[in-house]
């Protein structure tokens, strides 16, 4: 029986929440980036944390003004200066500076473009409303408030806040553990000369290993093992002895020398999917010991997509991550027909464009077959067509999804 690829995204999203507790570690703010939240960050000051001028200009009194539109010039106030023991008298107005603190009793800052000077007295031109022209404390971040929600994967502009909070450290999930391992005797690592007729370059462990980096994750890099059972288990239980996840890649599918198979039957509970996703059909899932366990698909894009599909998300959640945003996707023109048959949902690798009547469509990157790893070098998104789909025509609507920065 097929499993359709939202039952399998189902099944491992549900898997994952049943994984021992995350630990926690306390990480400067400069190396918190891309990491997630491990509590939630509440605000220890209001920012601004006085009221202070958004502009350079005067600070008024709005029944001054009403007396008179030329008001002398009392003193100026700088960005850094202390106003406690400030004397203003009525009827005067204050030179002020943009991020300098607003005394109690100004109702505005009037801005300098606005005004006259002449010797030591401004000219009022335009009409002044109370609160014009001030920045209120606690208007960008209030005291006591809870800044940035747990499980929050921390971006540039966010610690760039909680930088604004003098915050210098934070504590963070600590990453998560995977190892990897390819099989199959005509394996070889790059770098080295092929080593054989049958030989191909280990690619796919490669491939892992910038995903899981990009994610953030410590990889366990555990090598490519021989299509041999022994080694083929020895190698399971020392990566499911020390990672929270493994990964492999190849053994999964039905071939006389796929080992992995063998081995992970008698090591762990594991299932052994067929996904009706193209590409990317045989997929297997479950756990060694504490480790949860995903066996990719051999072929180079299968790897790739079901690792971006399937596994992305999974890794998400294991690292504490809540999956609160939804990915980028929405209907589009294709401008090329498309072949597919009916009965798996497809995810070809597409060019998302501007067309020269500056529409919006999509064209596929050419030949979209599971070792065909071009399919993904032009592409900026999969197009995603339905399971119950057949051929498409060129004009007809299709889902299109963004890559994220994953593939970016
Ligand atoms: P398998 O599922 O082991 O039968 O592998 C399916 C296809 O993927 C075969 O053509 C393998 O040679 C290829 N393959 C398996 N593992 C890798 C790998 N680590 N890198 C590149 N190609 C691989
Ligand atoms: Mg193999």
């Amino acid at each position: 029986m097929l499993l359709t690829f939202q039952q399998a995204k189902q099944q491992l999203l549900q898997s994952a929440l049943t994984i021992k507790s995350l630990h926690s570690e306390k990480v400067t703010l400069f190396d918190a980036l891309e990491r997630i939240t491990a509590e939630p960050v509440i605000s220890p000051i209001n920012v601004p944390s006085f009221d202070n001028s958004a502009m350079d200009g005067y600070a008024v009194r709005l029944a001054d003004l009403k007396q008179s539109k030329l008001l002398p010039l009392a003193g100026a106030i700088f960005a850094g200066d202390d106003i406690n023991n400030l004397h203003w008298p009525q009827g005067t107005c204050l030179r002020i500076m943009t991020g300098a603190p607003v005394p109690n009793d100004a109702d505005a800052v009037v801005m300098q473009e606005q005004t006259e000077k002449s010797d030591l007295a401004i000219t009022f031109l335009s009409n002044v409303k109370a609160g014009d022209n001030i920045r209120r404390i606690g208007e960008d971040v209030k005291k006591g408030a809870i800044t940035v929600n747990k499980g929050t994967k921390l971006t540039i502009p966010t610690l760039s806040t909680l930088a604004t909070l003098g915050i210098s450290d934070l504590v963070v999930f600590k990453k998560l553990k995977v190892a990897i391992l390819s099989t199959g005797d005509e394996l070889t690592p790059i770098g080295q000369p092929l080593s054989g007729n049958g030989a191909i370059y280990d690619s796919n462990r490669f491939t892992l290993k910038l995903l899981l980096t990009k994610l953030n994750c410590e990889v366990i890099d555990l090598g490519i093992i021989a299509d041999d059972l022994t080694e083929i288990k020895k190698a399971l239980i020392t990566a499911s002895s020390q990672a929270d996840l493994v990964i492999t890649s190849g053994g999964v599918s039905v071939g006389d020398a796929d080992y992995t198979k063998t081995a992970l039957e008698t090591l762990g509970q594991i299932n052994f999917w067929k996904i009706a996703m193209k590409p990317g059909k045989p997929f297997a899932f479950g756990k060694i010991g504490n480790a949860l366990f995903c066996g990719l698909p051999g072929n180079p894009v299968s790897t790739l997509v079901t690792f971006y599909q399937l596994v992305q998300p999974l890794i998400l959640v294991l690292s504490g991550q809540q999956l609160t945003s939804i990915d980028l996707s929405f209907k589009v023109k294709i401008a090329t027909s498309v072949k597919k048959r009916i009965g798996r949902l497809d995810f070809q690798r597409g060019i998302l464009q501007i067309n020269k009547q500056g529409e919006l469509e999509v064209t596929t990157t050419g030949q979209q077959g599971s070792h065909i790893t071009q399919s993904f070098n032009q592409a900026n998104c999969f197009i995603v067509l339905e399971q119950d789909r057949g051929n498409v025509s060129e004009g007809e609507m299709v889902n299109v999804e963004l890559f994220n920065t994953l593939l970016k």
